[in-house]
């Protein structure tokens, strides 16, 4: 199987064993036609969207607003059902880490980090990645497809299930935030992140506003201009390089699209200003890029960018070819960009013992075997050949 630059979109099947589909998913003009379809009412759609989204119901009988020959109708064409949990663990800090196995069988993984007064959730954009940025685990899934819009909301349903934090709009929510950081690179799937972000965004359903979600991406310079324009997100960018020759062999992606292109298309990202500042990831790799010339380097790169720099210490998987920083080193290289004014906090690894920390996902039902693990070269090259970076 070739693995061409977006991932191979071999759809999953929408419709379930009984032929329904599922409503999770349709944006709410979709879900307008969807209804009006069946003969319903134009004024159900707010109805019923508020059932599925604000109230998160997963049973058309728990629609008590609508009259129960509705409910039927409803019930006899679709379905609300979530994908299985195929795994659900805890970490000793409290992060949880869910595998999501969709209609196909395809697994992604999402981690929920609670912290006192609130929660981000890290969300997948695709089953495995492309890309294969070396530190990452995610990169050596050899097997890579879009997730679907239906399958990102899922994601936050389910976990919004598993925190009981229905309906929507409650005080301190355990699950207040998004970021598109975990498995895949979100602007390869541009549509089906946008779509589904629409989905999350919209205030009388899970009502989480875009001033609350990040989207990460490794580089994919045409595609941020779009993301700022039509969704107004946050934005974090995997720098983790301040030279093309060292960036070009750790965030291959960058062989395409260069430091100068894609700083400049921070400088233009739509909506950046002062209380609006571009996160820029940094992970901090011992003897690679964690130098104090580095930090000094990567200070005049941003200058005129309106940033803050959050850095990473690496988190080390089965056979990654890096080593994390030492403490201190990490620390005079913050303090390094504290003294040029940076807000750059040091972010504390969470979840490690679940394997759910930055970086670590892949789906667990296709972790390395040790010959693979072997063979990582191969894998590597082969998708960096179907990408056209080699
Ligand atoms: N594909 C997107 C989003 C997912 S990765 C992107 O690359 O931005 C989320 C973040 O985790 C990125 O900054 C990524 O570079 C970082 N990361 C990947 N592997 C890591 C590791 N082993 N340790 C620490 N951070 C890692
Ligand atoms: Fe893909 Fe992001 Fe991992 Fe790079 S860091 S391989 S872009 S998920």
């Amino acid at each position: 199987m070739g693995i061409t630059n977006h991932a191979q979109n071999f759809a999953p099947p929408l419709q379930d064993s009984e032929g329904k589909s599922n409503l999770i998913g349709l944006s709410y003009e979709e879900l307008a036609e969807a209804l009006a379809a069946l003969g319903l009412e134009k004024f159900r759609t707010k109805q019923v969207w508020s059932w599925i989204y604000h109230h998160g119901v997963t049973d058309f009988a728990q629609m008590l607003t609508l009259a129960k020959p509705v409910r039927d109708k409803l019930a006899e064409n679709f379905t609300l059902a979530r994908p299985v949990i195929a795994q659900d663990q805890k970490s000793e800090d409290g992060t949880r880490k869910w595998l999501v196995k969709m209609l196909d069988g395809q697994e992604v993984e999402c981690v929920h980090i609670p912290e006192s007064d609130r929660g981000a959730l890290c969300v997948s954009s695709q089953v495995g990645c492309t890309l294969t940025c070396r530190f990452c685990h995610t990169g050596t899934q050899r097997l890579v497809r879009n997730l679907e819009a239906s399958e990102i909301v899922m994601q936050i349903m389910l976990a919004r299930d598993a925190l009981k934090e229905w309906p929507s709009g409650k005080e301190d929510r355990l699950l207040s935030n998004i970021v598109m950081m975990g498995m895949g690179e979100p602007l390869y799937n541009f549509e089906n992140v946008a779509k589904a972000l629409r989905i999350v965004m919209h205030g009388e359903g899970i009502a989480i506003s875009k001033r609350k979600i990040t989207l990460s991406t490794s580089g994919v310079v045409p595609m941020i201009k779009r993301c700022g324009e039509e969704l107004d997100v946050g934005l974090a960018i995997s720098l983790h390089a301040v030279t093309d020759e060292l960036r070009d062999q750790i965030v291959p992606i960058n062989r395409k699209y260069p430091i100068k292109e894609l700083l400049q298309a921070c400088r233009d990202y739509p909506g950046v200003s002062n209380s609006r500042r571009i996160t820029f990831e940094y992970v901090m790799l011992k003897g690679i890029n964690d130098s104090p010339v580095d930090a000094k380097h990567l200070v005049r790169l941003l200058r005129g960018i309106p940033a803050k720099i959050n850095l990473i210490p690496f988190n080390a998987w089965p056979g990654s070819p890096f080593e994390c920083s030492d403490w201190g080193t990490i620390e005079k290289f913050g303090d390094i960009l504290n003294a040029e004014g940076y807000a750059s906090p040091i972010r504390t690894p969470r979840g490690r013992d679940i394997m759910a920390a930055c970086g670590q996902l892949k789906s667990a039902s296709i972790r390395l075997s040790a010959a693979e693990r072997a063979s990582i070269d191969a894998i590597i090259k082969e998708k960096e050949q179907a990408q056209n970076l080699i």
